[in-house]
């Protein structure tokens, strides 16, 4: 099983076997040229927990406040957040002048263009796809390899595929449980998966810590726990 996402969105499978693949050693020429058009009228930019956490550690708010003013949340089964374009200019609210305020804090998606990525939930490997045509500037010899050490990609791997299987378990206990008080579930998960974070302090142990608060509560409202 995978969890796989394209720039912005997460994607089916077929659509990602359908592009190439790229190993790290490969040659991967695309540098970017800070032209902002992958920013520009995208409602697609789906942000993870951590994604979250460092835009509110740099803007120095609290997470559910930054998700306030520029997110909204996805319908599905298992709730995400997405950025909301601008209401003037239709584009990614950080986009500011052609340039991206908030460029060291960037979220995976915007981190990874053009490339996409599927995690294999059981191995935690990472494949990385290529969306053609490539943006940018080419500079040969260089790898794959280069532009994830560059883009920050790589120093948060371990993180963005613990996430990757904590939702994927979580998505399958809420298909599997069919009826259940749909908000309060809805709300609980935000909170752990989005919301009760201080960006003063690491998001790893804070995630772990917020699963293993979750796991009574959400056990319960879906009814997995015996009853007495
Ligand atoms: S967060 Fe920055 S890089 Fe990502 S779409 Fe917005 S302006 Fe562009
Ligand atoms: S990633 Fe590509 S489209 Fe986006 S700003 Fe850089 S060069 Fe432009």
């Amino acid at each position: 099983m995978r969890a796989p996402i394209l720039p912005g969105r997460f994607a089916e499978a077929a659509e990602l076997d359908a592009l190439p693949r790229i190993a790290p050693e490969e040659e991967f020429p695309a540098v970017c040229a800070g032209c902002g058009e992958c920013c520009r009228a995208r409602r697609d930019i789906l942000l993870s927990g951590l994604d979250l956490y460092r835009l509110a550690r740099r803007l120095r708010l609290p997470p559910r406040t930054v998700a306030e003013a520029f997110c909204r949340e996805t319908p599905g089964t298992l709730p995400g957040l997405l950025l909301t374009p601008s209401r003037r200019s239709g584009n990614c609210p950080f986009l500011d002048g052609g340039a991206c305020a908030v460029h060291e804090a960037r979220p995976l998606a915007c981190a990874l263009y053009p490339l996409g990525q599927a995690i294999d939930l059981e191995t935690f490997r990472t494949e990385y796809y290529i969306q053609p045509p490539l943006c940018g500037v080419q500079v040969p010899g260089r790898t794959l390899q280069d532009y994830l050490e560059d883009s920050g990609v790589l120093e948060r791997a371990g993180i963005d595929a613990f996430w990757a299987r904590s939702c994927a378990a979580l998505q399958q206990r809420l298909e599997a449980a069919q009826h259940y008080p749909k908000t309060a579930v809805r709300g609980c998960l935000l909170r752990a998966l989005y919301y009760d974070y201080d960006f003063r302090d690491d998001f790893q142990p804070q995630f772990t810590a917020n699963l293993a608060r979750l796991e009574p509560l959400l056990a319960r409202l879906l009814g997995e726990t015996a009853q007495p």
